[in-house]
């Protein structure tokens, strides 16, 4: 039979838009010691904006921004959606490229007007052996401000960088003093580059910074954690998430997450708000202790 704590608790959490999936899912919320939070969409609002252009020699900043935009047009990245909103601000058309292919972790890969694009990370110009040493300078100093800098190409010559910026959430400071008053690590987990992901966990008191991650590698360095004999919480929206949540000892999914990621998490936090990762740990925790 539950004991009746357990049943009280899951109750309370629900009240307060924490949802326990099960009985289970509270008892291990009361053990863990290390909180990993995904940082797009979970640590900052999701919403990201352009706010930079930086054109190499010889290109318009409009035409950087009307090539990427043309060339992110099919993606489902939020990135790309800022980028094509800030095009069509401008008035730029923004119509689909001839060809299109999504690499994850990398960027996008298409044909405009014949002529091949890319938009992404500095390992996709890498990858593609795209020079971009006349750029790297104004990328990094972007990152060093929290922005996530992309370069853009055509037919192999880089035309610029355009940065996007995308706010922290006002209570994710909140939620990280509030999770080291309790006695937990924190981390953050982000496929975004290491200046721009370090910047952001240095505005929020973020313990420990893990960069530059690949999608499928997001719950190898979850596994890792746990080797090490962390407890872990992970904390997450997006599809690229469910595996590290899956594989957490405790998986929660944030707000109006994806599908796949609320169906894998052991907790959802309903209001969207990472401070709840700290109330659903108090309540885990008043139940421990009722039951002991
Ligand atoms: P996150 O963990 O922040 O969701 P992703 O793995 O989705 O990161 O992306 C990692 C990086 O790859 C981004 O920071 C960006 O530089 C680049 N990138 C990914 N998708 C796109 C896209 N559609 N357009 C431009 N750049 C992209
Ligand atoms: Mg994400």
């Amino acid at each position: 039979a539950t004991p009746t704590a357990i049943t009280v608790g899951v109750g309370q959490g629900a009240r307060g838009g924490v949802l326990f999936k099960n009985a289970t899912a509270l008892e291990a919320t009361a053990g863990i010691d290390t909180v990993v939070f995904d940082k797009t969409g979970t640590l900052t609002a999701g919403r990201p904006a352009v706010t930079d252009l930086v054109a190499a020699d010889g290109a318009s900043q409009d035409r950087l921004l009307g090539l990427a935009a043309r060339a992110d047009q099919p993606s489902q990245h939020p990135l790309a959606a800022a980028i094509v909103a800030a095009a069509r601000e401008r008035g730029i058309e923004v119509t689909p490229p001839d060809r299109f292919d999504s690499i994850p972790g990398h960027g996008v890969s298409a044909v405009v007007d014949g002529r091949p694009v890319l938009v992404g990370n500095l390992r996709l110009m890498q990858r593609e052996q795209v020079a971009v040493d006349g750029l790297v300078d104004r990328a990094a100093a972007l990152a060093a401000d929290g922005r996530t800098a992309m370069y853009v190409a055509e037919g192999g010559t880089a035309l610029g960088v355009v940065a996007v910026a995308d706010p922290v959430r006002e209570s994710a400071a909140t939620a990280i003093k509030a999770l080291h008053a309790a006695g937990i690590r924190t981390v953050m987990l982000t496929g975004d580059q290491r200046g721009t992901a370090e910047a952001v966990a240095r505005r929020l008191g973020i313990d420990t910074v893990i960069a530059e991650v690949l999608p499928e590698d997001k719950a190898g360095h979850v596994a890792a954690l746990q080797r090490d004999g962390a407890r872990v919480a992970m904390v997450g929206d997006g599809v690229n998430d469910a595996p590290a949540l899956a594989g957490a000892d405790i998986g929660i999914a944030i707000g109006a997450g994806t599908d796949v990621a609320v169906e894998t998490a052991d907790v959802v936090l309903i209001r969207d708000d990472p401070a709840d990762v700290g109330y659903a740990l108090s309540i885990a925790r008043a139940v421990r202790r009722k039951i002991k």
